[in-house]
């Protein structure tokens, strides 16, 4: 067996055996197989595509490629999630409070944001003291302890995937749908997920832009769940305009804090009812699909406090600032925050989830390169969703900035992001289609 054979194979469109793919991997990883190797053999694949079989086992190898988190003796069933991204994607912050505040402990490994989607890691370090850099042990000690952890990936995670992401982001191999199902379900079945939810996004926001391919790049991932014996549930969702109402960090994080309060915004709060739903679902807490056994309790943990308890209880346990949870006044503020008007009356047919995470990026709450600074201070709030009739002089949006100019520009980018129609405009939906491994 030799690596050129193996391309060779996969460019004339033969489907790779389970010896070729471990071969190549394992080869890659121990740095016998160069990079301009491992290159020609993504750009193969992503022309000539894989089969589900072949999915699974490119997952599995790059799962193995370092060690396999066992939370088994500290959790039962662990249920996991992932988001594939998005503008305002707060969820995280909310939803596993939730569902430990329901009684399912819940061990996270999240990632920074890149480009216009934000990332939980980022959002976390708006509040002072907050660590993301937990070694296996401390991952593991603090479920234990504290029933919930959120932090960074420790750096023997699916060390496969991290080395073939780098090549694939620098040879145009990045929006291939078997290579992103493996590179995203190799890292949650690492992290030691028995179930996941998944929350695949769809619309200018996301990396998928159509429903179609978010449904094809869900289905590629549920299958692989069921090949590897994990429990999956895709959700495909909306991300055609941001998600709540707050883009950035220190503001996202004031938005999660309000929600657990019971007092978010309608889209957010459902957002992070049915993840959390589902996520039950898979722990054994529920038996509806439509999870109407669950949802009054998910209510009722939001309103009654008792998620919000189980936030305060992960940044304490992780080293940050409390008061920043009771009094979010005290989180990073922008020297320069401005509101902005509607100049017409209508429906806004249009608020563009793309156009806005690049104004906020470019405020600096975003990195245009791997390693770039951000500031946590900055970002915006957009108050209306597509379908709202708007008054003239009603606050469209704020910006917070860190200067009067970077204010006006970006103010100008999102007020273009909004389009209007005089007559009614239907509202989107937050979910278009759940797809189930069981
Ligand atoms: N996210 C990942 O983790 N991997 C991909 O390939 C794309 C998005």
């Amino acid at each position: 067996m030799d690596a050129v054979g193996i391309i060779e194979k996969k460019r004339d469109g033969l489907a790779l055996t389970r010896d070729d793919i471990r071969f190549f991997i394992d080869g890659y990883c121990e740095g016998d197989i160069p990079d301009y190797q491992a290159a020609a053999w993504c750009m193969a694949i992503y022309w000539r595509g894989m089969t589900r079989e072949e999915t699974t086992e490119l997952t599995l190898a790059m799962a193995e490629s370092g060690e396999i988190m066992d939370l088994s003796g500290v959790m039962g069933t662990v249920v996991d999630k992932h988001s594939s991204g998005g503008v305002g994607d707060k969820t995280s912050l909310v939803v596993l409070p939730l569902v430990v505040s329901c009684g399912v402990p819940v061990a996270k490994m999240s990632g920074r944001g890149l480009g216009v989607t934000g990332g939980t890691l980022d959002k976390l370090e708006s509040i002072d003291g907050y660590n993301i850099n937990l070694t296996h042990q401390q991952f593991l000690d603090h479920i234990e302890r504290y029933g919930i952890v959120l932090a960074g990936q420790t750096a023997d995670l699916a060390p496969a995937d991290g080395k073939l992401y780098a090549l694939r982001d620098v040879t145009g191999t990045v929006s291939c749908k078997s290579l992103i199902a493996s590179s995203i379900m190799s890292k949650k079945i690492a992290g030691g997920a028995d179930a996941i939810v998944l929350d695949v996004k769809t619309g200018s926001g996301a990396f998928m832009d159509t429903i179609d391919n978010a449904r094809e790049l869900a289905q590629i991932m549920v299958e692989i769940g069921r090949g590897a014996n994990r429990r999956v549930t895709a959700l495909i969702s909306d991300m055609n305009q941001p998600l709540g109402r707050a883009v950035g960090n220190a503001v996202e994080v004031r938005e999660a804090i309000e929600t657990l309060r019971g007092q978010g915004p309608a889209d957010l709060n459902e957002h992070c009812i049915v993840v959390a739903g589902h996520m039950l679902r898979l722990a054994g807490k529920s038996t509806s699909q439509d999870l109407s056994d669950i949802r009054t309790l998910l209510e009722e943990k939001l309103q009654n406090g008792e998620a919000l308890e189980v936030f305060r209880r992960l940044v304490s346990s992780q080293g940050g600032n409390i008061e920043q949870v009771d009094n979010p006044d005290l989180l990073p503020q922008a020297p320069v925050i401005r509101q902005f008007r509607a100049d017409r009356s209508g429906y806004l047919s249009r608020v563009d989830a793309h156009e806005i995470g690049v104004s906020v990026l470019n405020l600096g709450a975003g990195r245009k390169k791997k390693g770039d600074a951000i500031d946590h201070a900055v970002g915006a709030i957009i108050n209306h969703k597509v379908g709202d009739r708007i008054e003239a002089g009603e606050v469209l949006f704020s910006v917070h900035a860190s200067t009067e100019d970077a204010s006006q520009q970006a103010a100008e980018r999102i007020l273009a992001a909004h389009s209007w129609s005089d007559t009614p405009v239907d509202k989107l939906p937050l979910f278009y289609d759940t797809i189930f491994s069981d």
